[in-house]
Formats: structure tokens, sequence, C-alpha cells
């Protein structure tokens, strides 16, 4: 192993000045499973209605960073806060943090034995209180917003997975989330179903949500994301905006490139 020459990360300056306060703050968090460090001392800020794609070879750290931000891990040291909440605090409220955080997983997880419509107002019913009536309301239009309004009354079985994967996005956003995270969301689907469910989340970045992806599709991230966070054995290696994947800086992140190609 040679050693790490390189802690701090390349940044390539952004042609828009930063928008706005940020509403993620990730400060130097470092995270071991084991002996196996995985995130060693990962910083980055994202600004309300930011689009951040994290690209990286698989096993840099990208979902352990995704899941600290949600707190389906604990961090070792650092500080993380999310719409005001900080959520490495011993004492967090889980509930109130998970109504800010809306996260999207690889595999959908829908409920079979449900409808479409019962499983986006699945959340809604029991965690969020509201009554049928409203929450049928809220969950519609979710479903309209990823374009599934009149799958409603179909079960899972019944979508192909691009439309389960939107339902699932769908789930998340009737929670009406400040944040919003996907872990390579696209990942289990086949390339002619990638495409709706890029589209969903290209809309949603349009209309202003903030948004932490963890993507393979670098075509995308460099054409919809705002920021791009380029992760190497767990440290924040190269930033930038789109246009960085077409000059990359580091030795690494050319190598990933042309990896990808
Ligand atoms: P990426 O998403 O970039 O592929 P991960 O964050 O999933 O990377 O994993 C980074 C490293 O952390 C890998 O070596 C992986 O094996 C390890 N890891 C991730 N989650 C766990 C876990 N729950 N327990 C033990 N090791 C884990
Ligand atoms: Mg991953």
């Amino acid at each position: 192993m040679s050693a790490i020459v390189n802690p701090e990360p390349v940044v390539h300056a952004s042609p828009s000045a930063q928008p706005g306060q940020p509403i993620v703050k990730v400060d130097q968090i470092y995270k071991s499973f084991g002996a196996n460090q995985v995130l060693k001392g990962v910083s980055f800020e994202v600004a309300r209605g930011e689009m951040i794609a994290i690209i990286g070879a698989s096993g840099s750290g990208k979902s352990t960073a995704l899941r600290c931000i949600d707190r389906l891990e604990t961090i070792d040291s650092g500080h993380i806060e999310v719409a005001g909440i900080r959520v490495d605090d011993p004492d967090v409220d889980l509930h109130k943090l998970r109504r800010e955080v809306g996260i999207v997983f690889q595999s959908y997880n829908l409920f079979p034995h449900l409808t479409v419509l019962e499983n986006v107002m699945l959340a809604l019913r029991h965690v969020k209180m509201q009554s049928k009536g409203e929450a049928q309301k809220v969950a519609l239009a979710a479903l309209a917003q990823v374009g599934l309004d009149e799958k409603a009354g179909a079960y899972p079985e019944q979508l192909s997975g691009g439309q389960q994967q939107r339902v699932a996005i769908a789930r998340s956003l009737a929670m009406a989330p400040k944040v919003m995270l996907f872990d390579e969301v696209t990942s289990a689907l086949d390339p002619q179903l990638t495409g709706e469910v890029l589209r969903v989340m290209e809309d949603l970045a349009a209309g202003g949500m903030t948004m932490i992806l963890v993507t393979h599709e670098m075509n995308f991230a460099k054409r919809v994301a705002d920021r791009i966070i380029y992760m190497h054995q767990g440290r924040v290696w190269e930033v930038g905006p789109g246009e960085m994947l077409d000059n990359p800086h580091t030795p690494e992140l050319q190598a990933f490139l042309a990896a990808d190609l």
C-alpha cells in the first residue's frame, strides 16, 4: 500500500456561485467497520436546492457516507448537520431526521401485497399520522410527480422495474423531505429502464429539491448535477462542476473515468 499523498481534495472552480445556505454539512467524518477505516475525514456541504452526484470506485465509501447522513450508520468522529438537525448528537430525534431526509436505494422494497397507492400511503398514515383521505391525496400527488398516478391501483408485480423504482421515489417524496438521498437507484435496472428513473430525478432537481445521489451514470451526473464529488479510498478526492469529468486533475479520477468507458 502506498502512502496517501493527497489528503486535501482537488477543487475545480465552479462557474456559478454556490446558492444560499448549506442545508447539509458534513465535517471531517470518520467511520470504521472493525479494522477497516472506510471514511477518512470526509467533508462537504450541500446548498439548498443543489444536486450533488457522488462518484467513485466500488468500496470507496460512497454508500457509507450517504447512510451516515441519514444515521443508518453512526460516525466515529466528525459532525453532520442536516436541515438544522445535529445528526451525530446521540440524542437526535430519529423520527424528525427521517421526516426531513428521504433515502432511496437500489432495491425498492415495495410491499407486494399492497397496491402502489397503499405502498406510498403507508408511512404517511403510520409515521405522519395522516387521515386516510389526506394520505390518499398526498400519495396520489407524489405518484403524479413521478408519472404513475394512473398505476395507483396496480400491484408492484404488475409494474416494470423502472416503474417500481419510481414508486419508491414517490413513497419517499410523499413525506415531503427537505433533502433526498439516492444510492445507485438505477443500478439494478435494465438499460432501457434507467432513463425513466433518471428523468424523474432530473425533474426533482429542476423543481428545486436538494439531492445527493451516488451514481454510475456519468453522463447524467455531468449534465444534471451542480457539483460532482469524486471519492477515492474513503476521502473526497476531487470536487467540481460537471465539466470536471472532461478535465480530471488527479491520476485517480483519470483512471476511474478511463475504466468506466
Ligand atoms: P461504495 O458504496 O463506495 O461501494 P461502501 O460504503 O458500501 O462503498 O463500502 C466501503 C467499505 O466499507 C467496503 O470495504 C465495505 O466492505 C465496507 N462496509 C460497508 N458497510 C459495511 C458494514 N455494514 N459492515 C462492515 N463493512 C462494511
Ligand atoms: Mg455503494
